[in-house]
């Protein structure tokens, strides 16, 4: 008999790694909660990294399918002015960091997988607990009481992980928790000619905006209170006051079709283990990412890689001593990018507050940005190479 495998959570590493496993011959059932994949928030920002890892997966062809579109550059306002702007691909003969619908993306994962027999997808049904069997997870159930058993349980299942939960993987927190709230605007031609990802400091107040790959404006605006206040905000107004002319004028003219916004919570850590014998946590169920500059998705697919390769042949072997000896060398080949990526992340985040906490600095940064803001995009630039290309080597070595 084949050996099952089952994976819980279909976002960007449950899916890309269901496919990747059933392509080998491997079965799995893939378990997805949500009834589609157009819930209210996915990420869509890819790094080249993240491309990188579609392309050693065969996948790049499919974004050619789907709405996605690139990013031509990078501009900081502090103040209403212009501090620096980066433009897209930051490197020679490189890829630009490109914007890809996250919804399309699993649909076409999903897709390919169920051409092959041995792939099964159970949705709109979510996973409960984990069953154990000699102190091994051999199965899940699942909330319309089903239990289904497998040799390996994988929880791709984001950042508030049940399975996480269940297998008692407590995770290390980190202070950069913040959250955002998420908007989405019309089109306009205001963004035509190109794609540029705005992020914008005004007073202590943050944001960004970009052109999402559906075409509609995307706008993060961080917040720094807890409290509800938020919902009384005329958020048009306040758009208008905090951005240079033009977007000002685009705020105004958008008032009423400005929703209400979407809350998200960042979770930003690191579980200290990401298995137990019998499960394997991967993507933001092991280490839930921060959205700054973009990684979390970039990340789980290098997660997939490493996962894959090896995972694939102690798969094809059987033995319950290789698949659980193989998951301790999972998390030791992944977690040295992981920790050094947060910590990029937070210097961003550091650099950022600093600006935020000080108005008389933006104001002497602002005044200054002709003169000194070569300089500080030299620095930005320096410190995105990580970032954008990966800290360790990714390779598929399983075709
Ligand atoms: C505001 C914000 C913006 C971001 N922007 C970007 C970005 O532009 N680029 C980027 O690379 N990263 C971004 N990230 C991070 C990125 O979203 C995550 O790192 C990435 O989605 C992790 O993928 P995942 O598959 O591990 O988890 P998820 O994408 O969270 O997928 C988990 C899946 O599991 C399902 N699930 C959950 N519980 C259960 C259950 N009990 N049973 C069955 N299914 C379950 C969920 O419905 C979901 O489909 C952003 C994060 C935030 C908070």
């Amino acid at each position: 008999m084949k050996t099952q495998v089952v994976i819980v959570g279909a976002g960007p590493t449950g899916a890309t790694l269901a496919l990747l496993l059933v392509k080998q011959g491997i079965a799995v059932k893939l378990i997805e909660a949500s009834r589609n994949f157009h819930r209210v928030f996915r990420g869509e920002g890819l790094m080249p990294s993240g491309l990188d890892a579609l392309e050693q997966m065969g996948l790049l062809p499919m974004l050619e399918r789907i709405p996605h579109r690139s990013l031509d550059a990078w501009e900081f306002l502090i103040l209403n002015r212009l501090l620096f702007r980066v433009d897209e691909p930051m490197s020679v003969g490189g890829k630009p960091t490109t914007l890809v619908s996250q919804p399309a993306f699993l649909e076409a994962l999903i897709e390919e997988a169920r051409t092959y027999p041995n792939f099964e997808f159970v949705q709109s049904v979510a996973v409960q607990d984990l069953v154990w069997r000699d102190e091994r997870v051999c199965g899940v159930k699942l909330s319309d009481e089903r239990s289904i058993s497998a040799d390996l349980v994988i929880g791709a299942d984001g950042r508030n992980s049940i399975v996480r939960q269940r297998a008692n993987l407590a995770i290390e927190q980190q202070s950069q928790t913040f959250n955002i709230l998420w908007f989405k605007l019309p089109d306009s031609q205001l963004f035509e000619s190109e794609n540029v990802f705005y992020l914008i400091l005004n007073g202590d107040r943050a944001f960004s905006l970009f052109r999402g790959s559906e075409g509609n404006i995307q706008v993060g605006w961080t917040l720094h209170d807890t409290s509800a206040k938020w919902k009384q905000i005329d958020w048009s107004k306040m758009f208008a006051s905090v951005s240079p002319t033009g977007l000002a004028e685009y705020f105004r003219q958008n008032a009423e079709a400005i929703e209400r916004p979407v809350l998200l919570s960042v979770v930003v850590g690191c579980c200290p283990r990401w298995y137990v014998p019998g499960l394997l946590l991967l993507g933001d169920a092991a280490h839930p990412m921060s959205p700054i500059r973009a990684q979390g998705i970039n990340m789980a697919l290098r997660d997939v890689i490493v996962a894959a390769n090896h995972l694939v042949p102690v798969l094809h072997a059987s033995k319950y001593t290789g698949i659980d000896a193989a998951l301790s060398q999972i998390q030791a080949e992944r977690e040295p990018e992981i920790v050094r990526v947060q910590e990029l992340q937070k210097e961003e985040l550091t650099q950022g507050q600093l600006l935020i906490k000080s108005t008389l600095l933006q104001s002497i940064v602002s005044q200054l940005a002709p003169l000194i803001g070569k300089r500080i995009r030299q620095s930005w630039l320096k410190r995105q190479h990580l970032l954008r290309q990966g800290v360790t080597k990714v390779k598929l070595t399983v075709e």
